[in-house]
């Protein structure tokens, strides 16, 4: 049986980590799309599990050989994408997958899988994104601008999306996500 494709995006410091895992942690049948990326490691980030982490010749020689299902420049810095080949297989073998992906990367994966379902996580207020951004302090002054920059864009393009769930509160956040993922 085939299953159909869950992509979540979101604004950065929206919580989507926080959601996913607790996803993950409570709906086992759930599995997640380990992507690709050029950027580094942060510390405690394990190759293979957070992220498959590449060169950039080996992420573009990935796109040559059409082995990316979607791929985008994010933030204006690192490539990220998808592979095909896993996302392929864990459809085919019936498993519920969910992408966590950016925007650019969630409007390629519906051209390609019209059938691909497209949940949203917005943030309560504009503000309280601010703050979880800011009061993370992982990123420094320079790229949390960035990344505001990115997230005022995204915010935008909430429409596209077949899901629109606020992330107020996370283990209810959670349940909508996989409630819509049963659509
Ligand atoms: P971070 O550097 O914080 O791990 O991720 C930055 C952004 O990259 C996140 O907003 C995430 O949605 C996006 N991202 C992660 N993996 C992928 C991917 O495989 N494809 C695309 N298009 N974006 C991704």
């Amino acid at each position: 049986m085939t299953s159909r494709l869950t992509v979540i995006a979101g604004p950065t410091a929206v919580g989507k980590g926080t959601v996913i895992k607790h996803i993950l942690d409570n709906y086992p049948q759930v599995k997640l799309s380990v992507s690709a990326t050029t950027r580094a490691p942060r510390p405690g980030e394990v190759d293979g599990v957070s992220y498959h982490f590449l060169s950039t010749d080996a992420f573009d020689a990935k796109i040559a050989a059409g082995q990316m299902l979607e791929y985008a420049v994010v933030h204006g810095a690192n490539k990220y994408g998808t592979l095909r080949e896993p996302v392929e297989q864990a459809l085919a073998a019936g498993e519920q997958i969910i992408l966590e992906i950016d925007i650019q990367g969630a409007r390629q994966v519906k051209a390609a899988m019209p059938e691909a379902n497209l949940i949203f996580i917005a943030p309560p207020s504009w503000e309280e994104l601010v703050h979880r951004l800011t009061g993370r302090g992982t990123e420094s002054a320079e790229e949390q601008a960035r990344r505001l920059e990115t997230a005022r864009t995204e915010l935008a393009a909430q429409g596209e999306f077949d899901h629109v769930v606020i992330n107020d509160e996370v283990a209810e956040c959670a349940r909508r996500i996989v409630e819509l993922m049963q659509d």
